[in-house]
């Protein structure tokens, strides 16, 4: 006879559960046809089924190791096929929320774009922080060209961005450290990041997505997004650093080669963004199934990129009395989605990463398919 299992239910996951999407979890009469909807489920970690199971009755320790969480696509299939209402698809996207939040380092600001007055707080706290390095009060109109260092001293601006990025990187290794113990606990034998290139070639590719049925938008939106980050973190990196080591000068004159691709990649961000929310306005399951932090997040990514567009523009125009302004919303758009990239959707990369890499691996050492076996149209 199977060890009787001897449950200690997370009353608190189970609210974060409750209050990040997942209200409807407790209708679920596990009929199972949510596993066998999803074309992503494999044989051998199946979703999302035994995860509301989970989710219902507070098993924290078993959902933070669980990689399957991370290899839902919310293409929300799911949830069109449940006969209960359950909204299984938002459901899960709400445990990873909450599975977020325990991984987080420092903890407490593991929910801070949840609700709408920690989120304000943290853009206050951009505005502020920014602020204290401005050159105040903004410089007054001169006849040679303003730019934006006359606001914002590169000596300032630079190294203020560099620590606050060696902060997210050391918040996201510990998050990154937590997670593997987790899927150490829930079983993941082997060197999970054995097989980290082929996740990632298959998350550049976001090949996964194309399996989804009922929101086949959402696949164009997420790639114009991730594409135009990689392309913009990239640049950023190249020309901060660049600078700082004196062997590039800023301003960048507006047709150099880097110029033109780092404003590129602002206007395919503002692209994919608009994208992502058309589709969820017009689709009334996404609309009903999105949370307050999934709207704040895409708030914060396309106003990041429009008003970066903007201040180039100003910057070519010379608008004076709009230029301190603009840029300076920029600034803080883009310091709050750095500051909270642990913290938000966007460590979605990394976790996701590293769950696919471990459920590789369990497929390499098990024969387990990492996939499901499609039936051909004439066996089905
Ligand atoms: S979430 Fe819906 S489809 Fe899935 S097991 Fe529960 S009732 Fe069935
Ligand atoms: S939302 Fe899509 S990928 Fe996620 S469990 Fe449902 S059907 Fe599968």
């Amino acid at each position: 006879m199977a060890d009787p299992i001897i449950l200690h239910p997370d009353t608190e996951f189970i609210r974060d559960v409750t209050r990040g999407g997942g209200a409807d979890m407790k209708k679920c009469f596990q009929c199972a046809t949510c596993s066998s909807t999803c074309g992503l489920s494999t044989e051998n970690r199946p979703f999302p089924r035994k995860q509301i199971v989970e989710a219902q009755w507070g098993m924290t320790d078993r959902l933070i190791g669980d990689p399957a969480i991370w290899l839902c696509h919310n293409c929300g299939d799911c949830t069109t096929r449940c006969p209960r209402g359950a909204h299984p698809a938002e459901t899960l996207s709400a445990i990873r929320c909450a599975v977020i939040r325990r991984l987080a380092f420092p903890r407490f600001m593991g929910g801070v774009f949840a609700i709408p007055e920690s989120a304000v707080a943290m853009l206050a706290f951009s505005a502020i922080l920014l602020l204290s390095i401005a050159l105040l009060p903004a410089p007054s109109p001169g006849s040679s060209p303003l730019v934006f260092a006359q606001m914002f001293p590169k000596t300032r601006l630079e190294p203020f961005f560099f620590a606050v990025s060696g902060w997210v990187v050391l918040a996201l290794t510990v998050g990154a450290v937590r997670f593997a113990g987790a899927l150490r606990r829930g079983g993941a034998e082997g060197p999970i990041l054995s097989n980290l290139v082929p996740a990632l070639m298959e998350i550049v590719s976001h090949r996964r997505f194309a399996e989804c049925g009922a929101q086949q938008g959402r696949r164009w939106g997420h790639l114009l997004v991730f594409s135009a980050f990689v392309g913009l973190a990239a640049m950023g990196t190249t020309v901060g650093i660049g600078s700082m080591l004196g062997l590039m000068d800023t301003p960048i004159p507006f047709l150099n080669p880097l110029k033109l691709f780092a404003n590129l990649c602002a206007l395919v961000l503002v692209t994919g963004a608009a994208v992502l929310v058309w589709n969820r306005l017009k689709d009334r399951q996404a609309r009903a199934g999105a949370v307050f932090s999934d709207w704040f997040l895409l708030i914060l990514i396309g106003g990041a990129g429009l008003t970066g567009l903007l201040s180039e523009a100003l910057r070519l125009t010379q608008l004076r009395a709009a230029m301190f302004f603009i840029y300076y919303t920029h600034l803080t758009l883009v310091l709050t989605l750095f500051l909270g990239a642990p913290y938000s959707k966007f460590v979605h990369f990394l976790y996701r990463t590293m769950a696919m890499a471990a459920t590789r691996q369990e497929s390499s050492s098990s024969g387990w398919p990492i996939t499901r076996r499609r039936q051909s149209p004439a066996t089905s």
